[in-house]
């Protein structure tokens, strides 16, 4: 089975005026003429979407954490608390981001293999609702902080469970950096309930990420649960809270098919009848905390073709963006296989296909391509490429100080309204600064 992703986007997501791609109604090329290129454009309509989705699969019974490191945006992280969702963390710059946006400390939970002392210094006086603990060694540390700020600090142990569930970046089942070894959890146990500053509310499991089968993700929430119960007997007290972790995908390469959100939703009725007959667990707070599935598929990024050239009976596209914005497209993420995102000619959907063309960026390395052998419409310099499943791991992801482009703008449509989310870098202006007003007309 194979899916065209951008038309699936096109007919589910987007809309066009002609033969132009439009992002919550407004025509790319007046987005592209108000802010410039290269862009990254979310649709907050899409978000909210997500949003409500996830709230009917998980019901009221979870709370929704956005695990933030999808897409930091202040403007995306106050959409998230507009509707009500907590906040996932894993960094001191992260908390800050949060705490900026207008997150209550309350709201925010904290996990990463790596907090520095500082960091969790900061997460304490802060007041973080929940620090997710990744080894004995940082309980300890967070036990000595808390002490000398006489806090008791609510912590759940992240466990890495025996075996592991799918997903394309497997973190479960193998050996890790990330949580505790569920071999050791009764020994992690009583040590974290020998700690007197800390208070053990409970268990976070993150088992992968862009996950597309919902029965794997059925499959590791089962296993879950039977850490949890496993959990409750050894304290001998019902669980506060379960943290059931991130990892649902977007379907983005011609193969993958989209994440089955009926099964999923059939599943988690059984699973919550599940949870609230079992005593020990009934109680206890139920958390998701997905971050690419609320804000993937609302993301664009939009770029200009600078130049068309041949080389050797090839079409190459050069545009004004690439690889340091979006590293992920460019298949240099850690991907085996280099496969396109789902792209189009932004003002020229639906025209016929008439070239096969490597739509490449500006930097001097060939690793910088966001489309190979891409059948597409003739094009020419002006024209606009979009590529679609931009709104995650995107942006933040890529390596923007290589060659020092800018860093690429951010603009958010919401209600038929655009909005500069984020500001161009500095090279835009010193270039406007030094072109006499006339360039275009004397080269
Ligand atoms: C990255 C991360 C997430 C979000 O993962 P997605 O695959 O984007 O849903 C959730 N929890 C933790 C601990 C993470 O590190």
């Amino acid at each position: 089975m194979m899916i065209d992703h951008a038309n699936r986007l096109l007919q589910s997501r987007f809309s066009l005026d002609g033969n132009v791609l439009c992002i919550g109604g407004i025509p790319v090329t007046e987005i592209a003429k108000q802010y410039g290129t290269p862009i990254f454009v979310y649709d907050q309509s899409i978000i909210e979407a997500n949003i409500a989705r996830l709230r009917d699969v998980y019901s009221d019974r979870f709370d929704l954490h956005y695990s933030i490191k999808a897409n930091p945006n202040a403007a995306i992280l106050k959409c998230f608390l507009d509707h009500g969702c907590g906040l996932e963390i894993a960094s001191g710059g992260e908390l800050h981001q949060a705490l900026h946006a207008g997150c209550s400390p309350k709201r925010l939970i904290f996990a990463g293999p790596g907090k520095t002392i500082q960091e969790l210094k900061a997460a304490v006086q802060a007041g973080v609702g929940e620090l997710h603990l990744e080894s004995i060694d940082e309980a300890v540390s967070l036990d000595a902080i808390a002490s000398s700020v006489g806090k008791k600090i609510d912590v759940s142990l992240r466990i890495n469970p025996v075996d592991g569930g799918g997903g394309a970046m497997r973190m479960g089942g193998q050996s890790s950096p990330f949580g505790i070894d569920e071999e050791c959890l009764d020994e992690v146990v009583e040590r974290v309930l020998s700690l007197q500053n800390l208070h053990l509310e409970g268990l976070h499991l993150f088992m992968g990420t862009q996950i597309l089968s919902a029965d794997v993700l059925l499959d590791q929430y089962q296993r879950g649960l039977q850490i949890a119960r496993r959990m409750a007997e050894k304290i001998n007290r019902p669980l506060g809270s379960i943290d059931f972790g991130g990892g649902l995908g977007i379907a983005t390469f011609s193969k993958e098919a989209p994440l089955d959100l009926d099964h999923l939703a059939r599943g988690m009725t059984d699973l919550i009848a599940n949870i609230d007959a079992d005593p020990l667990l009934s109680t206890a707070k139920l958390i998701i905390e997905p971050g690419r599935f609320l804000v993937g598929e609302a993301g664009v990024y939009l770029s200009s073709v600078t130049r068309m050239k041949q080389s050797r009976g090839k079409t190459y596209a050069v545009i004004d963006g690439g690889m340091h914005h979006h590293l992920a497209a460019s298949g240099n993420l850690g991907q085996t296989i280099k496969r396109n995102y789902p792209s189009v000619v932004a003002n020229r959907v639906g025209c016929q296909a008439v070239q096969t063309t490597e739509v490449v960026g500006p930097l001097c390395t060939p690793l910088d391509t966001l489309a190979r052998k891409a059948e597409l419409p003739a094009m020419q310099q002006g024209d606009l490429f979009a590529v679609f499943q931009s709104g995650a791991y995107a942006r933040t992801s890529s390596p923007h100080g290589f060659l020092s482009h800018d860093s690429p703008a951010e603009v958010l449509v919401h209600r038929g309204e655009s909005r500069l989310i984020r500001r161009r870098g500095a090279a835009a202006d010193f270039l406007r600064d030094q072109a006499p007003a006339s360039a275009e007309e004397t080269v």
